[in-house]
């Protein structure tokens, strides 16, 4: 098994705020579709300020909020208002395009969770943008306690359409405790530990890193070698075909088709406008003065 290191991000903005990513990175683009990976927290909002990123734009993706603490007020160009919640789904896609803000309520004390991005496949990346919300009813094993919250796992299915074939939990793990879980073997898999040591075959995996199991395995055996209880997510999707383009928050297939989507966002309605929030939307960074090179998983 690879082991793909965290490295810490600061996200800008008026706060102060620090994740730390694990995808995408030099050695690993994808885990099936999903292509970014954030991690942060548990931070405590008196010291760090909490979240708040302006209104910034999507497209070619879909974006999920998945909380462990805290409390995230959602806003986005379609009008929706909705607060990401612990144990709760929020999808967002991007599809042609779409514009949101992020922001922790000020009843947040302690902002822990994880942003993620799924890629969307060719003949869907230009679909209408969308936004879903939806709370699975935890699967109660032992020893452990599951969340499915996209595809299906431990017979536990997410009710929610994605794009591709994709699994995306929640585990949860008593001190010592091992699952095992017959997972499909045409995915490849990500294991991003929240809390706790998780050893996975013959490796053992610490707080934010996130562990790559390719296609082929039949079950994922889980340990949580700590005294304490342990989280992680797990991730999964058949190895995505197609080489991508990823610039800030745009995943296309050229370096034209990034340059447009960013001209789009700093003039004209591509985009649309996100109602409500406190502030000027964000600008886009400069373009990098050599062309963009697309990638793909890695082999
Ligand atoms: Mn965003």
């Amino acid at each position: 098994m690879e082991i793909l290191e965290p490295r810490d991000v600061p996200l800008g903005g008026p706060r102060a705020m620090t994740v730390r990513r694990t995808l995408p990175q030099r050695s690993r683009s994808l885990i099936g579709a999903w292509c970014f990976a954030d991690h942060y927290g548990p931070d405590d909002v008196a010291d760090t300020g909490g979240m708040d990123v302006a209104p910034h734009p999507h497209t070619g993706l879909q974006t999920v909020s998945w909380l462990f603490s805290g409390e995230i007020e959602h806003r986005d160009s379609l009008g929706s208002h909705a607060f990401v919640r612990p144990g709760e789904l929020n999808l967002m896609t991007g599809g042609h395009g779409i514009s949101h803000s992020e922001v922790s309520t000020p009843s947040t004390t302690v902002l822990h969770g994880v942003q993620l991005w799924v890629v969307l496949p060719e003949q869907h990346r230009h679909t209408a943008p969308d936004f879903q919300h939806h709370v699975p009813e935890p699967l109660h094993l032992d020893g452990a306690v599951l969340r499915v919250f996209l595809g299906t796992l431990a017979g536990s299915a997410s009710p929610v359409r994605t794009f591709t074939p994709l699994l995306g939990a929640e585990v949860v793990l008593s001190p010592h405790a091992t699952l095992t879980v017959p997972v499909d073997p045409a995915f490849e898999h990500g294991i991003l530990v929240d809390e706790g040591r998780i050893r996975t075959a013959q490796t053992l995996l610490r707080r934010a890193e996130l562990g790559y199991v390719p296609d082929g395995a039949t079950s994922l055996t889980l340990t949580n070698e700590s005294d304490t209880t342990a989280r992680l997510l797990l991730l999964g999707g058949p190895p995505f075909g197609e080489e991508i383009v990823m610039w800030w928050n745009f995943v296309a297939r050229s370096h034209d088709e990034i340059a447009q989507a960013r001209e789009d966002w700093m003039q004209g309605d591509r985009f649309g406008e996100v109602r409500g929030y406190d502030g000027d939307p964000l600008p886009a960074p400069e373009l990098p003065h050599v062309p963009l090179k697309p990638r793909g998983r890695a082999r």
